[in-house]
Parts: C-alpha cells; structure tokens; sequence
C-alpha cells in the first residue's frame, strides 16, 4: 500500500501540496487536520469544555465523520467551511491533546488509508505514530510570520498579529504535547517553502519520490 506521509506546523503549505501530490500520483488525499477540526466542532456545538478529557472521549467514539478530499460532514451536516472558524481554531489544540482522541482518529484515519489502498495523508504525527512504514515522508516548515501571512490571507477579516499570536500558541500545544506531538522523522524530507513556489516543491518530492523505494 502506498503512504505519502506530509507533516509540519500551521501554514507550513501542507495542504497545498499534500492535494498536489494526491492528484499527480493518482492517491486519495485525507487531512488528518480537518478530522481534529470536526471533534473540537462537535465539542462546541455540544456546548462541552475541549479540555474537558471524559465527555470529549466519549463524545468522539459516537462521532459521524465523513471526509472526501476537501468537504467534511460531521454527524450527517456539511461542516467544511465552520471547521475552519476562529473559534474551532483555537479549540482544536486542547482536542488533539486528548489521548483518547488520538487513539479513536488514528484509528479511523489508518481505515480510511486502507480502504482506499493508499493515500497522501497530512498531519503532524504521520510519519511518526499514524504511518511509521509510509512509503514516503516529507516534513515541511516555513518562518512564522510566512506561516502567518498565509493564514492572515486566508482567514481575512483577523489581524496579522491575531493571528500570528494565535499560531505561535498552537504550535507550541501541538510541539509540547506527549501523545503524537508535531516531529521530524528521523527518515522525513525536509523542506523549508518559506520562499518557494508551491510547484516547485511538489516537483522536488516527485523526484525524491521517483528516486525512492516509494
Ligand atoms: O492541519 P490543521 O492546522 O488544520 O490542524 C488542526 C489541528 O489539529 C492542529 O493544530 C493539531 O492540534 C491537530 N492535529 C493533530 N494531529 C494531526 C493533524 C492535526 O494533532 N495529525
């Protein structure tokens, strides 16, 4: 079965490219991202506290979520464009904290790989916990304020410095956490897209790709 393994922060250009790569090697593409997305959605929705460990585990092993490449639906209704609020933005860190979490989605997402023979598959803990064997692993990274910029484009109606503060903050949840935290794998393809063009890069990894075992 053929794993492409993409990890890195926020705004690192994983989404981008994952999508990119799905597309050129004819793979099913899943954002590992979106799915924390939906439980901490659901969380509030809920009306329950993200940090709150036992109601948010039981809360997830019930959860309907249903990804096809970008569209997301939680519980049956379309929550692709709400998953990427402000508000479920800064609830998703404490969600991905939650070991049970982790254990229920890593789950899912291997099923989902499987059932599809494969699959570009973007996150932070792929190729280190979710996909240890991928065929393939990049971990891409950019500078803060890149990252942010990219995100202050694409959220808009925030200020840069809300915004920048605000990814500082899950970076370090996400980097300080002990289950799954964001890594480098030791076997990973670093790249840095702070100054380069999202083709570029995607030629680059296919090149690795190409050259690789994958
Ligand atoms: O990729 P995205 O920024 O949408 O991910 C949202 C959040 O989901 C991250 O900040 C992180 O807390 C969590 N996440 C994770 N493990 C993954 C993918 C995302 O913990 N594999």
């Amino acid at each position: 079965m053929r794993v492409i393994a993409i990890d890195g922060p926020a705004g690192s250009g994983k989404s981008t490219v994952a999508r990119r790569l799905a597309e050129r090697l004819d793979l099913a593409y899943l954002d590992t991202g979106a799915m924390y997305r939906a439980v901490a959605f659901a969380a509030l929705r809920r009306g329950l506290d993200p940090e709150e460990l036992r109601p948010v585990a039981r809360m997830v092993r019930e959860l309907d979520i249903d990804l096809d490449g970008t569209n997301v639906r939680v519980d049956g209704v379309d929550a692709t464009i709400d998953i990427r609020s402000p508000e479920v933005t800064r609830a998703v860190s404490a969600v991905a904290a939650n070991p049970s979490v982790r254990t229920e989605l890593i789950c899912r997402q291997r099923a989902w790989v499987k059932a599809r023979g494969g699959a570009v598959v973007e996150g932070r803990d792929i190729g280190t916990v979710v996909f240890p064997e991928a065929s393939f692993k990049a971990y891409l990274t950019a500078r803060l304020d890149v990252r942010a910029g990219r995100r202050h484009r694409e959220v808009g109606d925030l200020a840069y410095e809300a915004v920048a503060a605000d990814m500082a903050r899950r970076d370090a949840l996400d980097s300080e956490r002990v289950e799954g935290p964001l890594l480098c794998s030791d076997d990973a393809v670093r790249v840095d897209t702070s100054d380069r063009d999202v083709e570029a890069i995607v030629e680059e990894l296919l090149e690795k790709l190409g050259s690789g075992s994958a």
